[in-house]
C-alpha cells in the first residue's frame, strides 16, 4: 500500500475516531481490469498492522453490507436506470475507443446524449452493448466548500460526460462511491487532493438522486525531494514509498504512521512524537495543510528512532535479531547485551549491520583517532595505555562485564587516570572508530578475550609505525 494511501486511510481513521465515529472498510474492487491477486489481502494486512482497526466492514460485517462492490452489483444498475429515468444520465451505444480517448482533452463528444427513447430501445433490442453516463449540465457552475480547500467553483461546461455504469454491467469507481457513500450514511469524505477535479461531477450525482451532500476533506498531495533539492510527486525513486517496503526496512508501523500523520497536517502543541491514542486526541481538520507535503526520509528516520528507543527492551531483543545477521556468529549468545547498546542508536532495524560490522572486523583506521585534547590523550600516551591494558586484560581469565569493570578501573586508578581518559585508547584500539555504540568496556566483552588482545596489539603495532614524536 502506497503511503499517500495510507494517509488518507489514517486521516480518515483519526477523524472519524475524534468525532467518536465508525471507521468502515470498502472494497472497490468494480475495476476488473486492474484487479490484482493478493491486493485485498495486502489492505487487510496493512490496516491491521498500522492499528487502523475498522467498525465494520467486508470481513466482520455492519449494518450496511455487503461492503465489497463487487457483491453491490444489482444495487449499482438499479441506481444507474434511476438516473436516466430522471434524465441525468443516457446510454451511450458507441465502441470503447470510437468516440473518446481517456487521454485526450475534452473526452466524449455527447454522440448518444440526445437519442430519442425509440432509438435507444432499438439498440438495446438488438443487443447491442451499451455504457450508461452522466447528463451533465452544459450550463451552470458547480460549488462547495472544502474543509480544507475552502469555497470551490466549477464550471459544468469543463466537465465530461463520465461513465457510470460499464458494458459488462460494472459500475465505474466514480459512480460506486456515491451510490455506497450515499447508502452507507458516509458522513465526511476523505481523500487526496488529486480527486478535487472528479468532485462537481460526484456533486451532480448527489443533486440528480435528491441526495444530501456529505462534506469533503481533500488532502495535499505528498512530494518527494530530488537528488537536485527540487520536488516532484513521490515515487519509488525517492526511497520505499510502500508501507510493506518501510516495515521491512525495519521502520515501526507505530513510528511510519506517526510520520505520515504529519504529512499535511500540524498539531495545534510542539509535540512531535505521538501514539495512535494521542493522535486520535488532538487531531482536527483545521491542522490540514493546503500546501503540498515534502517525504522527509530523515525526519522519518528520527521519529522512528524515538519509537525504538520507547520499545519494551524485550520486544525489540525479539524484533531486531533477524536484522542483525549474526544467528550462528560468537555474538549470537550476547545478543541482548548487543541489543541494549544498539536500542537508542539506531533509526530503523536495516541500520543494526553497519553499526556492528566493526565488531566483526576491525575498519582500517587513522591514528589521529587517538589524539583526543579533552581526554589528554596523544599518541604516547595511548601507546603506554594500551601495553598496560594488554599486560593486564592478558592474565584476566573472567571475562565478565562486571570482571572487565573493575580490572579497568583498577588500571585507571594505578594510572592515576579517570575512568574515560583510560578507556579512550582502549575503545580506538578496539574499533577503529571515533564513536560507537557502547564503551570500551562493553566492546572488550562482546568480541572477547582473544579478539580484544589482538585488536589492541595491532594498534601499538600502528602507533609505532606512525613514528612520531609526541610533541605534548
Ligand atoms: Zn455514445
Amino acid at each position: 500500500m502506497h503511503i499517500g494511501n495510507l494517509r488518507t486511510a489514517l486521516f480518515a481513521y483519526l477523524f472519524a475516531k475524534s468525532q467518536n465515529g465508525k471507521f468502515i472498510l470498502r472494497i472497490e474492487d468494480t475495476d476488473q481490469g486492474r484487479y490484482v491477486e493478493g491486493s485485498v489481502d495486502v489492505i487487510y494486512d496493512t490496516l491491521r498492522t498500522a492499528g487502523l482497526i475498522h467498525d465494520e466492514g467486508p470481513d466482520i460485517g455492519g449494518s450496511y453490507g455487503p461492503y465489497t462492490q463487487s457483491e453491490r452489483k444489482d444495487i449499482y444498475r438499479k441506481y444507474a436506470l434511476e438516473l436516466v429515468e430522471k434524465g441525468a444520465a443516457y446510454y451511450c451505444f458507441c465502441q470503447k475507443d470510437e468516440r473518446e480517448s481517456e487521454s485526450a482533452e475534452g473526452g466524449y463528444d455527447r454522440h448518444c446524449r440526445n437519442l430519442s427513447p425509440e432509438e435507444v430501445k432499438a439498440q438495446i433490442d438488438a443487443g447491442k452493448p451499451y455504457v450508461i453516463r452522466q447528463r451533465i449540465p452544459l450550463e451552470g457552475t458547480t460549488s462547495w466548500n472544502d474543509m480544507v480547500y475552502g469555497e470551490i467553483s466549477v464550471e459544468n461546461s469543463t466537465l465530461d460526460d463520465q461513465v457510470l455504469l460499464k458494458s459488462d454491467g460494472m459500475p465505474t469507481y466514480n459512480f460506486a462511491n456515491v451510490v455506497d457513500d450515499h447508502l452507507m450514511n458516509i458522513t465526511h469524505i476523505i481523500r487526496g487532493s488529486e480527486y478535487l477535479s472528479s468532485n462537481p461531477k460526484y456533486l451532480l450525482l448527489y443533486q440528480a438522486f435528491g441526495w444530501e451532500t456529505p462534506r469533503y476533506i481533500h488532502l495535499p498531495i505528498i512530494n518527494g525531494r530530488n537528488a537536485d533539492g527540487s520536488i516532484s510527486k513521490l515515487s519509488k525513486r525517492h526511497g520505499a514509498v510502500s508501507f510493506q517496503a518501510l516495515v521491512e526496512q525495519g521502520y515501526l508501523p507505530e513510528g511510519i504512521i506517526n510520520y505520515i500523520a504529519l504529512l499535511g497536517w500540524s498539531p495545534k502543541s510542539e509535540q512531535e512524537i505521538f501514539s495512535m491514542d494521542e493522535l486520535i486526541a488532538q487531531f482536527s481538520v483545521d491542522g490540514v495543510h493546503k500546501s503540498p507535503a515534502v517525504f522527509d526520509y530523515q525526519k522519518l528516520g528520527w521519529v522512528n528512532g524515538q519509537h525504538i528507543t520507547m520499545l519494551d527492551p524485550q520486544v525489540f531483543i525479539r524484533d531486531a535479531f533477524r536484522y542483525a545477521r549474526i544467528e550462528g556468529t560468537a555474538l549470537e549468545s550476547k545478543w541482548p547485551k548487543l541489543a541494549s547498546l544498539l536500542q537508542s542508536r539506531i533509526t530503523k532495524y536495516s541500520d543494526i549491520p553497519e553499526k556492528i560490522a566493526f565488531l566483526h572486523q576491525l575498519p582500517e583506521y587513522s591514528t589521529e583517532l587517538y589524539i583526543h585534547k579533552k581526554n589528554k590523550s596523544t599518541l604516547g600516551s595511548s601507546k603506554a595505555i594500551l601495553e598496560k591494558a594488554i599486560e593486564r586484560l592478558s592474565t584476566l581469565d573472567d571475562w565478565s562485564e562486571e570482571s572487565l569493570l573493575s580490572t579497568m578501573t583498577e588500571l585507571a586508578a594505578e594510572s592515576g587516570l579517570k575512568l574515560g581518559p583510560l578507556t579512550w585508547p582502549v575503545r580506538i584500539a578496539l574499533s577503529g572508530l571515533m564513536a560507537t555504540p557502547g564503551g570500551a568496556i562493553d566492546i572488550l566483552y562482546l568480541i572477547g578475550k582473544d579478539e580484544s588482545l589482538k585488536r589492541l596489539s595491532s594498534g601499538i603495532q600502528l602507533i609505532s609505525k606512525e613514528n612520531l614524536v609526541d610533541e605534548k
